[in-house]
């Protein structure tokens, strides 16, 4: 058992998780859905992206549901941009508190991704951090793709550390290593995570699995050990990517606490009733979602 720990989970689903399915969750819902979120504990949410509507029409009421998100003090609402367009539009409503950047390790996934070079990712990455800060808010840098690329394979480790050592000039709240397509191990998670936070000083990590290859939930426990303070979830483990080919959801947000909690790590949220909210997300879907103590029976 862990003693003292604390770890800090930030929700994705209204984001990483509807985007990637085919069904348009109505506006009305992916706000039930943000104050389930609150209810249950988190107090930090990605809750849109700022994207091109035409590629990623599920979340193309981003500027509608900013506009409707419950006005609290204690809550940190993050929008993910890629560019300096979507950053302006997610700091025009005036209600996204963190811009969320992504940079990608490679070329090839880049291009897919984002229209843009690996360098050009990070370049841009660090300059809407810059944007954020200069509006008074916070940027965090997301390396996608950071231990593997459906297109270029594995990458190397040194290659990671080199690009967060120059994002962490850009002053983001945190360096972020997302498994875009769920293909990390723990090892490979547990020195990854180690010498990233050894290259950037004071910054912390957040993680970012997908659960592809059912590594997710490990690669979690790994990277808390090795010293990640924030982990990415969604509920029911809605998710996945639209330009990585066979990627599944995120890491569930209740197998990840379950998890946690009965290690003793703390994390501020109340498993009942995330629980509860998976059962509502399961009826607004209309399926079975991947997450697994929800499907549990309690204990
Ligand atoms: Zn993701």
């Amino acid at each position: 058992m862990l003693k003292n720990h604390m770890v800090e989970l930030v929700e994705v689903g209204p984001r990483d998780g509807l985007q990637n399915e085919s069904a348009i969750v109505s506006t009305a819902d992916k706000l039930r859905l943000i104050r389930r979120a609150i209810d249950y504990g988190v107090r930090r949410i990605e809750v849109t992206s700022f994207v091109n509507p035409k590629k990623v029409p599920q979340l193309a009421d981003a500027e509608e549901l900013a506009a409707m998100l419950p006005e609290r003090d204690d809550m940190t609402y993050v929008g993910l941009v890629l560019n300096r367009r979507g950053a302006e539009r997610a700091l025009a409503t005036g209600r996204i508190d963190e811009l969320g950047a992504v940079c990608v390790t490679s070329d090839s996934f880049g291009i897919r991704n984002q229209g843009q070079s690996s360098d050009e990712s990070l370049v841009a990455a660090m300059e809407i951090v810059a944007l954020a800060k200069e509006a008074g808010r916070s940027g965090q840098i997301t390396i996608a793709t950071a231990f593997g690329c459906p297109f270029e394979g594995r990458i190397a480790i040194d290659r990671v550390v080199e690009m967060a050592k120059r994002a962490a000039d850009a002053g983001p709240r945190e360096i972020a290593l997302a498994d875009t397509i769920g293909v990390g191990v723990p090892a490979q998670v547990s020195e990854m995570v180690g010498r990233v936070r050894e290259a950037i000083g004071d910054l912390s990590v957040r993680v970012h699995f997908h659960n592809t290859r059912g590594t997710g939930i490990a690669n979690v426990w790994a990277a808390v050990i090795a010293g990640a303070t924030t982990v990415d979830a969604s509920l029911g483990g809605l998710g996945g990517c639209p330009f990585a080919p066979g990627a599944a959801g995120n890491v569930a947000t209740e197998d990840v606490i379950y998890m946690l909690e009965q290690s003793g790590v703390e994390t501020g949220i109340a498993l009942p009733k995330v629980v509860e909210a998976a059962g509502w997300l399961t009826d607004v879907m209309g399926r079975p979602l991947p997450a697994m103590v929800s499907k549990a029976p309690a204990f």
